[in-house]
């Protein structure tokens, strides 16, 4: 199919990547080998990760990104297909697929090394293959596991075509220029990113609580950092702080801050639940939910996601989702 058919209402732009997995006793330390068990591979990559939470639970989703000619290519993509995920605008190129190396030791401390390969090969030219997919999609949704200039080129021309875009900036700090921080509607943080993303605006007010009182706890940081955020001149229309087990607030513009929480569950892994979050976030809104009810549904996707090993492996259907809280 050619990028000019593709018409899903959302689409994903982001990473693919292999992980690829080994349980080992203990890690290494510099110089030194450890047995661990036998390799596990996944299809993961965050872009990848919101596109197949989203397609599972019935999602007309399109996802674009990179992958290279080397055996994990073909095998991701099989992957995102198998999920229902229009892959169209999915490029191949010489070169090699993105890769995390994940070592888990007997206490469940990862430690992961990620060769960006052909996501960091995801170049602001490629966006012109992009557009008209832009155009049509009713959401956009970008993480940061491509270079940063890919995504503030597709940003750019989001706000062109008064695309709607829903941004989580994991897994790192990005510089962003105010406007395309006040075009993310919304911007999705964790409270580690809500805390950089603020960063030299309110940080003073972003401590961990020294009590440690979950009761106020979590609530207020995230509304410390709304309002660092609207402070530092830069207010996103929309933002959303998840908080694991406490669930996630949103707040449209200069609205009220709204604390969605999430079903209680029994977790037994939470790799990924971000990304099964964000997506399901995504396709709700590119639904026309209000953001409030889209969050209600994504709290729900992500405690389902913590219920199981790994992060795709452990995306849920509509059937599994737990009652809301
Ligand atoms: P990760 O990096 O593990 O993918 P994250 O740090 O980006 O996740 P979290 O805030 O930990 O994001 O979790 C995202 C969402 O997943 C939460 O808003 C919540 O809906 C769900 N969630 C995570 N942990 C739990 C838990 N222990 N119980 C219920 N829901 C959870």
């Amino acid at each position: 199919m050619s990028a000019d058919a593709v018409a899903a209402p959302l689409l994903v732009v982001g990473s693919v990547n292999a992980d690829l997995v080994v349980r080992v006793p203990r890690h290494p330390r510099p110089g030194e080998t450890v047995l661990g068990g036998d390799l596990a591979v996944h299809p993961g990559g965050k872009g990848a990760n919101q596109a197949v939470a989203a397609a599972r639970l019935g999602a007309d989703v399109a996802f674009a990104g990179r992958v290279g000619t080397d055996a994990y290519g073909p095998l991701l993509l099989g992957a995102l297909r198998r999920d229902g995920v229009d892959t169209s605008l999915v490029a191949t190129d010489d070169g090699a697929t993105g890769v995390a190396l994940i070592t888990v030791d007997d206490d469940g401390e990862n430690a992961i090394t990620v060769s960006p390969g052909a996501n960091g090969r995801f170049t602001p030219a490629h966006v012109d293959a992009l557009e008209p997919a832009l155009r049509r999609a009713r959401v956009v949704s970008l993480q940061l596991e491509i270079p940063h200039e890919t995504v503030a080129e597709v940003m750019r021309r989001c706000a062109a075509s008064g695309t709607r875009v829903v941004l989580n900036p994991s897994p790192g700090l990005w510089a962003m220029p105010p406007h395309a921080l006040g075009m993310c509607d919304p911007f999705v943080v964790n409270e580690h990113e809500a805390a950089d993303a603020v960063r030299g605006a309110d940080s003073a007010g972003l401590e961990p609580d020294p009590r440690g009182d979950a009761s106020d706890g979590p609530l207020e940081r995230a509304r410390r950092a709304v309002l660092a955020l609207r402070a530092s001149g830069a207010e996103p229309r929309s933002v959303v702080v998840t908080l694991g087990a406490a669930g996630a607030v949103c707040a449209e513009n200069g609205g009220d801050l709204v604390h969605v929480p999430a079903p209680p569950v029994h977790p037994v892994d939470t790799t990924g639940a971000g990304d099964a979050f964000t997506g399901a976030l995504a396709w709700r809104l590119a639904l026309g939910d209000p953001l409030a009810d889209a969050v209600g549904y994504a709290v729900r996707v992500g405690a389902a996601a913590v219920t199981a090993e790994g992060a795709q492996p452990s995306y849920p259907t509509p059937a599994d989702l737990p009652p809301p809280a």
